[in-house]
């Protein structure tokens, strides 16, 4: 899912990394100054999620105030349950994997909580057996690979190098006005690349703020850069895994529209704000929040 086909490794290498070298990054926006502007936050007291800063589905923020103002009720709906789903397979399936523990499709379902998921057993886990033995094969394909290029390594240096990657890392967004419990896909260690993984979705120039987000976050607390991002797209099409990705440089710009957004929605928390609607006609039957607009 995160391994970088030989085409984007060639993108990663003769484009972006020559890239961010030549044109860099403003030192005011990287993470690890936060504590002044444009970083630091104007609002000490309100703390929002990576995905309310960086979601666009309501064109005119509305979800945000239901969400967090008057915490309003979510209505869950299929494509937030194949979501909700799936990313547990990629994150535990590849965790297994890292920690050399069983690998049983069966056993991982034993653990699932139907209660919270707004679909039936039935319809998901065709696909999310699907996906998990994918991940499983290519993950040993690589093991094996990097196994037979290096006999002399230690069972820790292989996986190390067949899977580089940090998966679901907790860490705090608490200095840049996020919560401090934020849980990133992963962040490949070896490359320095932050990703983030869209299930069932097609691009959209906004998927790129959360990894750009977390590459804040990840600067902010550990202080290190983190130049490129990649936006990961798990679809099933026809019952085909379909995986496509938007590796891209996070640059100036892309770091000031992350900040625009996190400052436009942590004021209208902070100031109890109702943006208010948009023509009905620009809001999403699915949006979670529809039956309270027009309920
Ligand atoms: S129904 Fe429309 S206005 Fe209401 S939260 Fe959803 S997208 Fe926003």
């Amino acid at each position: 899912m995160y391994f970088l086909s030989e085409l984007e490794h060639k993108l990663l290498v003769r484009k972006l990394l020559p890239m961010a070298r030549e044109v860099g990054v403003s030192s005011d926006l990287r993470g690890w100054n936060w504590h002044q502007p444009p970083l630091k936050p104007y609002y000490d007291d309100v703390k929002l999620p990576m995905y309310a800063v960086c979601s666009k589905y309501c064109p005119s923020d509305r979800d945000i105030y239901l969400g967090f103002v008057e915490k309003a009720r979510r209505k869950l709906n299929y494509k937030i349950a194949l979501g909700k789903i799936l990313h547990g397979v990629v994150s535990d399936c590849l965790q297994a994997f890292i920690q050399r523990r069983d690998l049983s499709f069966e056993r991982w379902c034993e653990k699932i909580r139907w209660k919270e998921i707004p679909a039936k057993p039935e319809e998901l886990l065709p696909i999310a057996r699907k996906v998990w033995n994918y991940l499983v094969k290519i993950c040993e394909a690589r093991y094996i690979d990097v196994k037979s290029r290096q006999p002399y390594a230690s069972e820790w240096d292989l996986m190390a190098s067949t899977v580089p990657f940090l998966i679901e890392h907790k860490i705090s967004g608490e200095l840049l006005g996020l919560s401090g419990l934020l849980s990133l896909d992963c962040y490949d260690y070896l490359r320095c690349i932050m990703f983030d993984l869209k299930v069932q979705a097609e691009p959209e120039p906004w998927h790129r703020l959360a990894p750009v987000g977390y590459a804040l976050v990840f600067e902010s607390v550990h202080e290190i850069p983190v130049d490129i991002c990649c936006v990961v797209y798990l679809n099933i099409l026809n019952g085909k895994i379909v995986v496509k990705k938007d590796l891209f440089f996070a640059s100036d710009e892309l770091r000031s529209w992350w900040v625009e957004e996190r400052d436009r929605k942590l004021e209208i928390v902070a100031e109890r704000k109702d943006p208010g609607k948009p023509e009905r006609n620009l809001c999403r039957k699915d949006c979670v929040f529809y039956h309270v607009c027009y309920g």
